[in-house]
C-alpha cells in the first residue's frame, strides 16, 4: 500500500494560507487541507465518508472517517477561484448525495438542501439546516495507524479490535454491552500515518523481535534509541478543527492523549470514553494471547493508561529466565528520564 501524496497538495496547502481568514484555528497547529472526501458504504451499516487530507508537516495522506453527511470540511468546501460545479462533486464538495446527472453540488434537489457560502471569501457559512453544529458532542477517536493490528491479523496489540469498536460505537446509539451512549450515525475516527507509535513499520519490527528476547514495548523502544511514544496528534487537532467539531467525547485510555488533543478554547474533550479490550468483557470474543497481556500491562502499569481490570494484569508471573532477563534491562534502563512519562 503506498500512499505518498504528491506534490502539488503542498502548493494547495500556501495557496490556502493566504486565503485563510481565520488565523485563530491555525495558530501553533499545522495547516491542513482536504483534497478529496467520498462516500463509501460500509458492511457494518451506514455509509461513511472517507476524508483525505494533505498537510504542510509531513508528506503521508492523513485520513478522517466520517460518519455523518453533514460534517464538513471547511478546506474542501470552500470555493476556489474559476471551479466549476463539476470540479466540486468530483473532489466531495457537495451536499446529500450523487446520482447520474446531477449538475450541481452545492443544491440536492432531491433533499431540498442548499449551501450556503460567504461571497467574498467563499468560506462555507455553516448552518445548522446543513452542517453539524460545531456545539454537539462529537464522539472522536484518534487512531495512529498499526499495519500489523488491522492488515495481519496481529495479537500483540489491539488495535485493529479499537478501531473496529470505534466504528460500532459512532454507529450505535447506544453499545448494549457496556451502556456506553454511541454516537447515532455521527462522529470521526482521525486516521494518523504514524505506525508503531510514531517509529514506522520497519523499526516496530525490529522492537517485537527485542519484545520475543524480553523486553516490553517501552523498553524494547529505549533499546532502538526511539523515544517511548513519538507520536504527534497536531495533525489531529489541525483536521477535527477544521471539519467542524468542538467539542469531543475521545475514546481513549490514555490520559496523555487527552491533554494532547484539546486545543482550548477551540477544541474541548467534554468526556473521555474508554476502550475496555473485548476480551476483558466476554472472554470468548477479542484477542487472548500472552503478547497481549503484556502489552497491555505495559499500557497500564508504565505508560499510565487508565485501564483497571482484569485483576491478574498486575499479579507478579512466575519467576523464569525471561524475567531475570528483563530485569536486568530493567536496571539497565532505570535511569533513562524519558520513562516518566
Ligand atoms: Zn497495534
Amino acid at each position: 500500500m503506498t500512499m505518498d501524496s504528491s506534490n502539488s497538495s503542498s502548493n494547495e496547502i500556501s495557496r490556502d494560507k493566504n486565503n485563510n481568514n481565520n488565523n485563530e484555528i491555525s495558530d501553533g497547529l499545522p495547516l491542513v487541507q482536504c483534497v478529496a472526501r467520498a462516500r463509501i458504504p460500509t458492511t457494518q451499516g451506514p455509509d461513511i465518508f472517507l476524508h483525505l487530507y494533505s498537510n504542510d508537516r509531513d508528506n503521508k495522506e492523513h485520513l478522517a472517517i466520517v460518519f455523518g453527511e453533514d460534517i464538513r470540511s471547511r478546506s474542501l468546501f470552500r470555493r476556489r477561484p474559476h471551479e466549476t460545479q463539476q470540479d466540486r462533486m468530483i473532489r466531495g464538495a457537495y451536499i446529500g448525495k450523487l446520482y447520474p446527472g446531477r449538475t450541481v453540488a452545492d443544491e440536492d434537489d432531491r433533499l431540498g438542501l442548499a449551501l450556503e457560502f460567504d461571497e467574498r471569501t467563499g468560506e462555507l457559512l455553516a448552518s445548522t439546516a446543513t452542517t453539524w453544529d460545531p456545539h454537539h458532542h462529537t464522539l472522536v477517536r484518534i487512531h495512529s495507524e498499526c499495519y500489523t493490528g488491522e492488515n495481519a491479523w496481529s495479537a500483540r496489540c489491539d488495535c485493529g479490535e479499537q478501531f473496529d469498536r470505534a466504528g460500532r460505537l459512532i454507529a450505535c446509539d447506544r453499545e448494549p454491552s457496556s451502556n456506553i451512549q454511541g454516537g447515532n450515525g455521527h462522529g470521526v475516527i482521525v486516521y494518523l500515518r504514524q505506525e508503531g507509535r510514531g517509529i514506522g513499520l520497519g523499526e516496530k519490527l525490529k522492537a517485537y523481535n527485542l519484545q520475543d528476547l524480553g523486553a516490553d514495548t517501552v523498553q524494547a523502544n529505549l533499546m532502538l534509541k526511539h523515544p517511548v511514544d513519538a507520536r504527534d496528534f497536531s495533525l489531529g487537532k489541525a483536521i477535527l478543527l477544521d471539519l467542524g467539531v468542538a467539542n469531543i467525547r475521545l475514546l481513549t485510555n490514555n490520559p496523555e492523549k487527552i491533554k494532547q488533543v484539546e486545543h482550548v478554547p477551540l477544541l474541548k474533550c467534554v468526556e473521555r470514553v474508554p476502550m475496555v479490550p473485548i476480551h476483558w468483557t466476554n472472554s470468548s470474543e477479542g484477542i487472548d494471547s500472552k503478547e497481549i497481556e503484556g502489552y497491555l500491562r505495559t499500557k497500564i502499569e508504565r505508560m499510565g493508561h487508565l485501564l483497571t481490570e482484569p485483576l491478574k494484569l498486575h499479579t507478579n508471573p512466575q519467576p523464569t529466565e525471561t524475567n531475570q532477563k528483563q530485569t536486568q534491562m530493567n536496571s539497565a534502563l532505570s535511569s533513562s528520564s524519558t520513562l516518566a512519562i
